[in-house]
């Protein structure tokens, strides 16, 4: 196969816009983070882990180097789809034709090279066996179905057929592989060594299936064998190919089993047991939690799974699928703060959330409000504009003051990856600017202590922007929806925003006839006003949207609706010693000030949104704003 390169292409122009939340900002910071992290002198491959929390602060090898390089690629090509920036072209498929070089007979395969022999490559953490078989080289099985969903994504970008020829070697090296009982089909937890379900060259070493939910390298097998069920599922709902969908129902066959989901965390484990390994208490007295879905630990390795069943029920039509996950989203927030798009993704045993849960909410909020057993998009607007905002790391100024507050010259506890670094594991060169844009792993409400990064948030939080940014504008014909009231190029239309600044929204009109806006819920509904071409107009409410009908060229609609200040209280992490009341305040769907702020050394604050509680005007801005030929619709 002929290594095929990604060509873009788009329309820039000239704008004036409000200076307000723009995620095409977002996507060129979020490039410079990834080409940053990027080790042109080891075959292009990532420092997977970033640490800011020490005096000089460094980047490292890891075991996961290369199985989440996948979804890195797709974020740059993502990234590009919303801005248009060509920097680091050159770094991108220098990038892809490693990732791509790893693949053969349809496995991703982390090589041993006796020359540069990475002891960090079979060692996850220290409480699974590592180097067993030091020099093997072994498949991460996960991977190559993750791959899959960055083809559908390059696919849709250039149309190459070499995508699809991939993702067929793909399914048929998975297949090999994965091991068959009755119905379903599963991958074994000690089947491997170091990087969780990987494969070794020689064969598996253990065939047993997984009993509980929190086994694995990683804590979690819903994380892992997520990946086959989504990838097949999406790319059975791209082509339509039934391999891919039969895949997809023997993964959900086995993923769907009641023992995996349901009952809560003990909170006060026997002593020497973290929380996340002791035993399950039962769910609380009539909740059958295993029947909805509900979950007690890893938040985004249950994420992944419930964005393949939601997939396989779309593709399948099986809307007891579509329920599962309909019921597993909205437990989820009772674990959180809404508003602050905010959810413990570890319950009893911390207080934070994960950046990769962020992208995987976001994708099901968009995925549940399509097939239409709800309406989420206000949650999306919740997260995008507050946590996933405020945990990419942005402000350079303040990270750079944190360090040189630290002491300690490197981090050690417990986990493998977390030890001294070993020889040609470590960089320490400019990782403050070079990483900016990344997005930090781990995040209280109201900040970041000790702020580090694992990339798979990056990877999957960018993605959370692109997914937002996809779903606020979508066009059909001559017809369009407006789900979501940020700035936003796009085809047909261009959305100007001064949320939360002022309650108006202007809409130019490029070339559609019929456009429906949705209103937010936390507006007075009644109180909107709207106007075509300056003049007001009666319209239809159909649901929470308002449409406009008959419209030309040139039309320019506004909205002008209400901003309401609200300020609450709200209880995290009830009856457990992680216990914390927070007091936020929002302005429409931003929130604007969260306390107690934490503060101190190694903290990363959040929310310095002081300007935004009483400005009215956030002036305007020149941009170039850009629209892609082809818009990655089916993510
Ligand atoms: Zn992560």
């Amino acid at each position: 196969m002929n290594i095929s390169d990604v060509k873009y292409s788009g329309q820039f122009y000239e704008a004036e816009v409000p200076n307000t939340f723009d995620i095409a900002e977002r996507a060129a910071l979020g490039i410079q983070g990834i080409a940053g992290s990027i080790d042109p002198d080891r075959g292009h491959t990532m420092w997977f882990y970033i640490r800011y929390d020490v005096k000089k602060p460094y980047m490292l090898h890891t075991s996961s180097d290369i199985s989440n390089a996948w979804k890195l690629l797709d974020d740059i090509s993502m990234m590009r789809q919303i801005c248009g920036s060509d920097e680091h072209l050159e770094l991108e498929k220098k990038y892809r034709a490693h990732a791509l070089g790893n693949i053969k007979d349809g496995l991703i395969w982390d090589i041993y090279d006796e020359k540069d022999p990475r002891p960090w490559r079979s060692h996850h953490n220290d409480n699974v066996p590592g180097n067993l078989r030091y020099g093997e080289d072994f498949a991460i099985s996960g991977a190559g179905p993750r791959a899959m969903q960055t083809m559908q994504t390059w696919q849709q970008i250039d149309r190459s057929p070499v995508w699809d020829r991939y993702a067929e070697e793909i399914m048929d090296g998975f297949l090999r592989i994965a091991l068959t009982k009755d119905d379903y089909i599963y991958l074994p937890p000690d089947g491997g060594y170091g990087h969780p379900f990987s494969y070794p060259a020689s064969g598996w070493i253990s065939t047993r299936e997984p009993l509980n939910v929190n086994e694995s390298s990683e804590g979690n097998i819903l994380g892992m064998l997520g990946f086959p069920l989504l990838g097949c599922a999406m790319w059975n709902r791209f082509t339509g190919d039934p391999k891919a969908l039969d895949i997809a129902r023997r993964s959900y066959n086995f993923i769907k089993q009641t023992r995996f989901w349901g009952k809560t965390i003990d909170p006060n484990p026997p002593p020497g047991i973290l929380p996340n390994l002791a035993p399950r208490l039962p769910d609380p007295v009539g909740i059958a939690g295993g029947e909805m879905g509900h979950w007690n630990h890893h938040l985004h390795a249950h994420a992944r799974s419930l964005r393949g069943i939601l997939e396989y029920g779309m593709a399948s039509g099986d809307l007891n699928a579509v329920e599962f996950v309909k019921r597993a989203y909205e437990y989820s927030w009772s674990l959180g703060i809404p508003r602050v798009g905010w959810i413990n993704c570890f319950p009893g045993g911390s207080n934070m959330m994960e950046g990769c849960a962020m992208g995987g909410l976001i994708a099901l909020a968009i995925k549940l409000s399509e097939t239409g057993v709800g309406d989420y998009w206000d949650d999306v607007d919740s997260i995008v504009r507050n946590i996933l905002a405020e945990s990419q790391y942005t402000r350079e100024d303040i990270m750079q003051e944190m360090s040189d507050n630290m002491i300690r010259p490197h981090v050690v506890h417990g986990t493998g990856f977390d030890r001294e670094p070993g020889p040609g594991q470590k960089c320490d060169v400019n990782v403050l600017k070079r990483t900016k844009g990344s997005i930090l792993s781990l995040v209280f409400p109201d900040h970041v202590a000790s702020p580090w990064i694992m990339h798979c948030c990056t990877g999957n939080g960018l993605q959370g922007f692109y997914y937002a940014w996809e779903g606020a504008v979508r066009e059909n014909g001559d017809s369009a929806q407006v789900n979501l009231l940020f700035n936003r190029a796009s085809k047909g239309l261009d959305v100007d925003s001064w949320l939360p600044y002022q309650g108006k929204v202007v809409i130019k009109n490029k070339s559609m006839k019929n456009i429906a806006v949705r209103i937010p819920g936390w507006t007075d509904k009644k109180q909107v006003k709207q106007f075509v071409n300056n003049r007001p107009v009666d319209f239809m409410y159909a649901g929470n949207y308002i449409c406009f009908t008959g419209l030309s060229p040139r039309d320019e609609i506004k909205l002008e609706l209400s901003v309401p200040i609200m300020t609450n209280r709200y209880t995290v992490s009830a009856r457990t010693k992680y216990e914390k009341t927070y007091t936020v305040t929002t302005r429409g769907s931003t929130v604007v000030d969260i306390s107690p702020r934490r503060t101190g050394e190694g903290i990363y604050p959040m929310f310095l949104r002081d300007e935004m509680k009483t400005a009215v005007d956030p002036g305007m801005k020149k941009i170039r704003r850009y629209v892609p030929d082809k818009t990655v619709t089916l993510w």
